[in-house]
């Protein structure tokens, strides 16, 4: 063996390392108590993997500028970021993961594929690392609230007629292959057409659908990655890429049914069709009370079930919430905690919330645990929850959200739901749950109605 072959076995001994610490890591995020570790685990594979691959770079200095270019501007957005800006920057990331596969395939082009099987990879991996970037950008923007177009608006439609003529663009550019290579250059057009088809792909999704969108577009990140190690021939990028592509996938899966919804369904079809506004605009009174008057009630209940939502991740109320589920058992009283596995903006976000908070993981309840007993409850607390209470997805045909199971808090004996105003959540839709007649608003940050009640009890 002479000294490239041995640097070369070397690596690929270095890569089932990295591999294998990859899958131990993802392993332990599964749980709480090891998840740190996993991360750091994962985040070392990374870095031997990269330096390893360095070693046997004849001009390693441009690729190391890239690196630490790279790692400066994402600590810093990582350090920066808000609590609740997570998802956004996730997204994001998801991108530029696309992005990166996208001009890997691009070069590889550029260096002219070597037989069909190369040919027809680039293709693939130009299209899904692409689509990834573009269509990620949007989720973010959708996710962070700065875009806001609407999926029956006539942009949207023009974007989503580009995504499906980049599909057969792609199909037809496979066709080609390097036996009737066009006059005209083709190539630029499927680079063009896949960035717009990417809008096209998330444009019209929007609504309670999102979460799904965003697992989805991890999976392609992975997917993208996967096709690029095999472009390059590089094992580690394949593993890597397998396995986001396919947890993530798993993921798309899990979400999707927890929204009872095919994926199809929600990419191709989307919740209500065209021009089909939720009725309840609203009809009825709304009854607020006041921290005293919710503090008498709870003290007497003897089942609370809380509900958190986005609304307690902004207020970052976790802590108190805990304070007072344990200042409610120490009264005497059952408590327990509804997960509905979309609320907050990221898969697992009120776990994770919890988690810190050190709420036992116990007594936390999937949303088929509780609602057949919902009845027997005394007190629901819904602490900035919104779009997961709303029982338009279950008594509304043609609302927005129709179909999506929720927490059916509606049916316990009394509903505090505590939120700012009366302004709808994520899917952009009025909540009737507001105006029923067990239902009473506590208005204000979540922290500071929760900080309140906690006091009362503590007095
Ligand atoms: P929603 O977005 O439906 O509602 C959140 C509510 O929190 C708002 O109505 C808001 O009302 C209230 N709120 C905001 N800040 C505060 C505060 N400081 N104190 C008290 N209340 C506050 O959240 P849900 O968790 O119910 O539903 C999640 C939605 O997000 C679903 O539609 C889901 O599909 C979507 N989504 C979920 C993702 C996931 O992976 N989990 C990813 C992407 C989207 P107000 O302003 O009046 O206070």
């Amino acid at each position: 063996m002479n000294l490239i072959e041995n640097i070369s076995a070397f690596q690929n001994i270095v890569y089932i390392a990295s591999s294998i610490l990859f899958i131990t890591g993802i392993k332990m995020l599964g749980k709480e108590d090891t998840a740190v570790k996993g991360n750091f685990l994962s985040a070392l594979a990374m870095f031997i993997a990269v330096a390893i691959t360095l070693v046997n770079i004849v001009n390693p200095l441009l690729i190391i500028i890239g690196i630490s270019i790279g790692a400066i501007v994402g600590s810093l957005i990582a350090l920066r970021v808000k609590m609740t800006s997570i998802p956004e920057m996730v997204a994001l990331f998801n991108g530029f993961g696309g992005l990166a596969t996208f001009f890997i395939a691009w070069s590889e082009f550029n260096s002219i594929p070597e037989n069909t099987f190369q040919y027809i990879l680039i293709m693939i991996t130009i299209f899904i690392g692409g689509v990834t970037f573009s269509g990620s950008i949007i989720a973010y923007g959708k996710l962070s609230e700065k875009l806001t177009i609407k999926k029956t608006s006539i942009v949207t439609k023009l974007f989503t007629t580009i995504f499906y003529i980049s599909i057969i663009y792609l199909v037809y550019s496979i066709l080609l292959t390097n036996i009737f290579v066009p006059k005209f250059d083709f190539f630029t057009i499927l680079l063009i057409l896949t960035l717009l088809g990417g809008i096209g792909f998330v444009l019209p999704i929007g609504g309670g659908d999102m979460p799904v969108v965003i697992s989805l577009l991890n999976s392609f990140s992975g997917i993208a990655a996967a096709f690029a190690g095999l472009l390059l021939l590089n094992n580690v990028l394949i593993v890597a890429g397998s396995l986001v592509g396919a947890s993530g996938l798993i993921l798309t899966i899990i979400m999707a049914k927890a929204m009872n919804r095919s994926i199809g369904n929600i990419l191709f079809v989307g919740y209500a069709t065209s021009s089909s506004v939720s009725k309840s605009e609203e009809t009825g009174e709304v009854k607020p009370i006041n921290v005293s008057d919710a503090y008498l009630i709870l003290e007497n209940a003897s089942s609370v079930l809380v509900v958190p939502g986005y609304g307690m991740a902004v207020a970052q109320a976790q802590h108190v919430v805990r304070e007072l589920g344990e200042l409610l058992e120490a009264n005497g009283t059952e408590v327990k905690y509804g997960i509905h596995p979309v609320a907050g903006r990221m898969p697992g976000h009120m776990n994770v919330l919890l988690a810190e908070a050190n709420v036992p993981y116990d007594v936390l309840v999937e949303p088929d645990d509780v609602n057949p007993s919902m009845d027997s409850i005394d007190v629901a607390i819904v602490i900035g929850a919104n779009d997961v209470v709303n029982p338009s997805a279950t008594e509304e045909p043609g609302s927005p959200i129709y179909g999506m199971p929720i927490i059916e808090v509606n049916n316990a004996r009394t509903v505090f739901v505590l939120k700012r105003s009366m302004s709808s959540g994520f899917a952009g839709v009025q909540n009737p749950l507001f105006f029923k007649e067990n239902t009473r608003m506590l208005f204000g940050d979540a922290k500071e109605s929760i900080g309140g009640l906690v006091s009362e009890f503590k007095e």
